[in-house]
Formats: structure tokens, C-alpha cells, sequence
């Protein structure tokens, strides 16, 4: 049985609350939220979910011939998860869209990109990852709360 596709109206939810309060930019734009029977891949890796422009033919026949942007998750991925971490999956896919300095959605690639060879050898061998090091030891507890509060209890 091939890959099946449906609404997904729980991600849709977080996602707009998540904008409403912490991603205002994103406010107004288009995402469709979609779930998908299997995980998606990216570079042949299965991930949770993807944030994605679809365009050129597929885009067309949608009726979108400029393309349109998914949310993408994957159902057996997103079964395993609790809230906090589904909340946290959602607003990770989001900060792949942005607006670009024509007022247009776009995607956004990654602050880090790294291999764990490399950290496991070199660690934090420049700025980013540097930052990124102190962030990840701790995250940010009241923000952390602040979000689950406002997600979890609308
Ligand atoms: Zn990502």
C-alpha cells in the first residue's frame, strides 16, 4: 500500500497557536497541514516531519501555479511523541518559514548543520555552534512553560 495523505487538523492547531503568540510574522500566510501514513525523508533519512514548497507541476494542478507550503508529518513518528514533544515538533517545522524581504513565505534552512563525528571531535568549533551548545544544555525553562501553557490550555 502506497503512502495516504490526510488533513491534519491537530497539527493545525498547534501550529496556529504556536503563530499566534510566538511566530506573529508568520500571521495571514497559507500552510496546509498534512499528515502522511508513513514518515517522510529527507536525504533518505526518515524524519518526523518536513516543511516543504511544493511547486512547478503538482503545484499547478493543485490550482497554486506560484506553489504552496506543507507541513508535513509523519503518523507513526507523531504517535510516539508526548505533547511537549509534539509542540516542539511543530514549532521546530514553522521556524522553516519565514517571510522574505518581498513579504513572500519562504523557507528557511537550519541554524546548525553539523554531523555528530564532527562535534563528538572538534565541539564547539565556532560562534553558532558555541551558542547553540549553551542553548541546548538548557533550553529556556520559562519560555519552555510559557508555550506549553499557552499551547496545552489554549
Ligand atoms: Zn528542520
Amino acid at each position: 500500500m502506497g503512502k495516504e495523505y490526510s488533513s491534519a487538523p491537530e497539527i493545525e492547531q498547534i501550529a496556529e497557536r504556536l503563530i499566534e503568540h510566538f511566530k506573529p510574522d508568520l500571521e495571514g500566510f497559507d500552510i496546509t497541514y498534512i499528515f502522511c501514513s508513513e514518515n517522510p525523508k529527507k536525504a533518505g533519512r526518515e524524519v518526523t516531519a518536513l516543511a516543504r514548497k511544493v511547486i512547478g507541476l503538482n503545484a499547478w494542478l493543485a490550482g497554486f501555479p506560484d506553489g504552496f507550503f506543507v507541513m508535513e508529518v509523519g503518523l507513526p513518528a507523531w504517535a510516539e511523541l508526548t505533547p511537549e514533544q509534539k509542540i516542539a515538533v511543530v514549532h521546530h517545522e514553522l521556524c522553516h518559514f519565514g517571510v522574505d524581504d518581498e513579504g513572500f513565505l519562504t523557507l528557511i534552512p537550519h541554524d546548525i548543520e553539523e554531523f555528530n563525528e564532527i562535534a563528538r571531535t572538534h565541539g564547539a568549533y565556532h560562534d553558532g555552534l558555541v551558542s547553540f551548545g549553551h542553548a541546548l544544555q538548557h533550553g529556556n525553562e520559562s519560555s519552555r512553560s510559557e508555550i506549553l501553557e499557552k499551547i496545552l490550555n489554549g
